[in-house]
């Protein structure tokens, strides 16, 4: 930037700042030749992210310019750190050459530059700066009267998908789409969405919505493409001015919208998902999670639609056994699977290549993997047509494998074997393509013989046979010689011209040089107008196949991930799992995916264990000790009906499966004090929901609920959940406790069953058998963990005194729980809650109650004054 004079900023600081103006809210990436510079505060902050070297340049106001800055030629790499770190980055570019601004406005003229693009985490599309297995996925919401439309698109490959939903559920919708980046209409309830990007909500209205999707897909109506409602449209309007607005005018490859409707999928709010850790562990990364564990994909493709089956497990009978029966084809031929996994292994990412071509970034080499994908395609489609058996699926998918003849022919014969990525210097047209191509061609292969020729007769006449042409390109082609030699050169009368003196060599030009070097010139540059305009017309044949490509892309992925399942399913000794509709779980030897692959790589073998629920016997509680593997027998028949409704094989011997209309999975008092809410509150928030929330057809895992929280309350929500389960939810239930005191439910509720994980105390020492068994637990081996877990033996014996002196008093009174028994059922007790005005006293007091506060002696005297006066107010 240079200095700024006191009369004001330079023209170079003034065209800055109006780009900058326009940038707000992005860092500014101003091209200055081979370079992208950062000023002022942009310069330090990608100074910091990039770790890069931070130096002034210029002055602006009396004080330095911080800048620093990348190189075009590498500017990707640095783009997808700045973008990872959550910044936005806008691109200024030089839009006309040093030339033409000269001759607009003088020797002085400043270059033009304009912002031609802001990138942003939702935005990409290059290879570089996207992982090839994970989707990336833009989201943009509006509501219309009270409902939230939500249109999410993933611009490297086009696809869009709108739904709608109400506000109470929009942070589960947003869980499951996982968005990289949220844009929402200015003046949104921000509350929850605080990274989201506002933009005007005039981009938001329904009509322009409309108006803007049948502009993009060239239509009158958008009668045929689905029945979307007013927020629907809304949103996708807001989605495309926004990318319009991103791609300053260009707008990305997006293929006609899909809807989706509500009831078809398994429903999972965040907490659900990360409690099961189904595409992320809990620390956020893909290893060790249930994606992770199951993922044999061959290609990025693949990955991606895996990671989306089991972000949305279908609800649907007919859709998921469709998907069963394609694994089934792979999984009983393992011939097929192996060849079809080759070829799948050998496909470029169609649908990426596609996203970049259509969004005008695309390069020579993406139209070779449109080419090479597109005719591994129609080897994939000979060997699937072949195979016998064919479930319905395949013959839908493998019709979308077909038809591209013309387009792979056009693009072979058009295209060099391995294009290039950049076109700056051509030669990624084939020979043959192009007759004008070829005659340029040759001339300039002509004219380099000739200047071979010429090498040779110049050593010959000049005696000097150390002469040579040689090329460079400031030069371009001259002759050198040895200094020693070059007054024989040197005289007026040789014909040749003196360049350049180097030490040790003379440079000279002659006239038949310089013809033959402008004929290599002028066919290079007309020869490289020819490529660049074939490659608009490969671009925009690309572009105009843009559905079928897509449709093909889609359904190599599908194949991809049956391929890949089925080559989970045989490893794992997985099962096919049978779809009811009735709301049942039957589950012979299942496993933990995840926690059995982590046994085996310690040579430790996974405990199998039966799962058996239905309407008459729906709730299990599960007791045992601690680490006795009840969380983990939770998780793995969750894990279990999330898989088949994706569409896989499962970890068992047999299972059949009810399908379910929601998964709920809760940990009691997880460790989640970053979302500022004390880690029972966070429990009691999430049980709140699946009791407001779950029905008939839904499965509910609850893993030590009430856990949070001081023993009497503990106990009491435990109790009151699982009757409310029990009683009014009737959902199909799995919910483990270490409260004994629970047991005594399955006296009053019939369609629950006592379970416990069983444990032996051998020669002193805890043997964890990780085996389910019927019946509650005996005891629960909470000093045999500690002293396994290495607390010293003066400890464990203290404890093992208190504990004595603590049942001693339990077998006297009855225990925390005596008197329970004598409650009212569930449902006649809540009946009467909600008639009973004011409060029962109890209730009221055990509100006020400061349990932390009272000794175990004061407990005890406590309940017993409660249960006294519990038995008055019930007589
Ligand atoms: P709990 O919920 O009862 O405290 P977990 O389910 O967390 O116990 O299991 C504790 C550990 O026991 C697990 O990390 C795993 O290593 C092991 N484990 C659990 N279930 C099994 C099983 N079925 N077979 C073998 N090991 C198991």
């Amino acid at each position: 930037m240079a200095a700024s004079s006191k009369s004001g900023p330079t023209p170079m600081m003034e065209q800055y700042l109006v780009l900058k103006a326009q940038a707000a809210g992005c860092l500014l990436f101003y091209r200055m030749g081979d370079f992208f510079e950062l000023f002022f505060d942009d310069a330090r902050t990608a100074a910091s992210v990039l770790d890069i070297a931070l130096t002034s340049r210029g002055e602006h106001d009396g004080k330095p310019v911080p800048m620093c800055g990348v190189p075009v030629h590498s500017a990707e790499g640095y783009l997808a750190r700045l973008i990872k770190a959550g910044q936005r980055v806008a691109i200024a570019e030089q839009v006309e050459t040093p030339e033409e601004a000269k001759q607009r406005g003088g020797s002085k003229a400043l270059v033009k530059r304009d912002i031609v693009r802001f990138v942003t985490a939702g935005t990409l599309t290059e290879e570089a700066l996207l992982n090839p297995g994970t989707s990336n996925r833009l989201v943009a919401l509006a509501e219309v009267r009270g409902t939230i439309g939500i249109a999410a698109c993933d611009i490297s490959t086009g696809e869009m998908v709108l739904e709608e939903t109400a506000s109470e559920t929009l942070d589960a919708v947003l869980a499951r789409l996982d968005a990289s980046e949220v844009v929402v209409p200015e003046g949104w309830e921000a509350s929850g969405l605080p990274e989201a990007e506002c933009r005007p909500a005039r981009d938001f209205s329904s009509d322009a919505g409309e108006e803007r999707l049948k502009t993009l897909h060239g239509l009158a109506t958008l009668d045929g493409l689905g029945d979307f409602s007013r927020a629907m449209l809304a949103a996708a309007g807001g989605l495309i001015a926004y990318l319009d607005h991103a791609g300053r005018g260009t707008l990305p490859l997006l293929l006609p919208p899909k809807v989706r409707l509500g009831g078809s999928e398994l429903a999972m709010d965040g907490a659900t998902r990360a409690s099961l850790e189904i595409t992320a562990a809990q620390d956020g990364s893909r290893a060790g999670s249930l994606l992770a564990c199951i993922d044999r994909c061959s290609t990025g493709a693949g990955a991606r639609l895996l990671a989306e089956d089991l972000s949305a497990p279908l609800a649907e009978r007919e859709a998921i056994t469709a998907r069963l029966s394609l694994v089934k084809h792979f999984h009983r031929d393992p011939l097929l699977r192996t060849d079809i996994r080759t070829l799948l292994r050998g496909l470029p990412d169609l649908g990426r290549a596609l996203g970049r071509i259509v969004a005008g970034r695309g390069s020579p080499r993406d139209l070779g993997q449109i080419r090479d994908g597109l005719a591994q395609a129609s080897r994939i489609d000979e060997l699937l047509t072949g195979s016998k058996d064919r479930p319905a699926l395949l013959g839908d998918l493998l019709a979308k494998l077909r038809g591209h003849e013309a387009l792979i022919d056009l693009l072979t014969r058009a295209l060099v074997a391995t294009p290039p990525t950049e076109r700056g210097s051509g030669n990624y047209i084939a020979d043959a393509f192009d007759e004008e191509l070829d005659e340029l061609r040759s001339a300039a292969g002509n004219a380099r013989k000739a200047i071979a020729a010429m090498e040779a007769r110049y050593r010959e006449e000049t005696g000097v046979t150390a002469l040579k042409i040689k090329h460079n390109n400031v030069l371009g082609y001259f002759i050198e010689v040895p200094a020693k030699h070059s007054d024989t050169l040197m005289s007026a009368d040789s014909g040749f011209t003196h360049r350049q003196t180097m030490a040790g060599a003379v440079r000279f030009n002659s006239l038949t040089l310089h013809e033959e070097a402008g004929r290599i010139t002028e066919a290079g540059a007309r020869a490289l107008s020819l490529e660049e305009r074939h490659f608009a017309a490969l671009t925009d044949a690309v572009s105009d196949a843009r559905e079928a490509v897509a449709a093909a892309a889609a359904a190599l992925a599908r194949i991809d991930v049956a391929a890949g399942l089925a080559e989970r399913a045989v490893e794992g000794d997985w099962c096919q799992p049978e779809i009811d509709s009735e709301p049942v779980l039957e589950i012979e030897d299942g496993r933990h995916p995840v926690v059995e692959a982590a046994l085996a790589k310690a040579n430790e073998r996974f405990v199998a264990n039966d799962c058996n629920l239905s309407e008459s016997d729906r709730l299990w509680l599960i007791g045992g000790p601690n680490m006795g593997g009840k969380s983990t027998f939770l998780r793995q028949n969750a894990l279990i009906v999330l898989l088949a409704q994706a569409g896989s094989f499962v970890p068992a011997k047999a299972a059949r499966i009810g399908i379910a209309d929601r998964l709920f999975s809760r940990v009691g008092a997880a460790d989640n004090l970053a979302r500022g809410r004390s880690t029972f509150m966070v429990e009691m928030v999430e049980t709140a929901a699946i009791l407001s929330q779950a029905t008939r057809r839904s499965f509910v895992i609850l893993d030590e609920v009430g856990r949070g929280t001081s023993t009497y309350d503990g106990m009491a929500l435990a109790w009151a959940v699982v009757e409310a389960v029990h009683e009014t939810l009737r959902c199909r239930c799995l919910f483990a406790t270490h409260y004994h005191e629970l047991s005594r439910l399955a006296e009053t509720c019939d369609s629950l069953s006592l379970h416990h994980v069983r444990a032996r105390e051998w020669k002193g020492e805890l043997v964890l058998l990780h085996e389910l068994a019927r019946g509650a637990a005996d005891k629960s081996y909470g000093l045999a963990v500690a002293r396994l877990a290495g607390v010293p033996s003066p400890v464990v014996a203290r404890a093992k005194a208190v504990l004595a002196k603590l049942e001693k008093g339990r077998a006297e009174t009855g225990g925390l729980a005596a008197g329970l028994g004598e409650l009212p059922l569930f449902a006649a007790a809540s009946a009467q809650a909600e008639v009973s005005e004011p409060r029962d006293t109890l209730a009221d007091r055990l509100a006020e109650l400061d349990i932390d506060a009272l000794s175990p002696r004061e407990a005890l005297d406590l309940l017993y004054a409660l249960k006294k006066e519990a038995a008055q107010t019930n007589s």
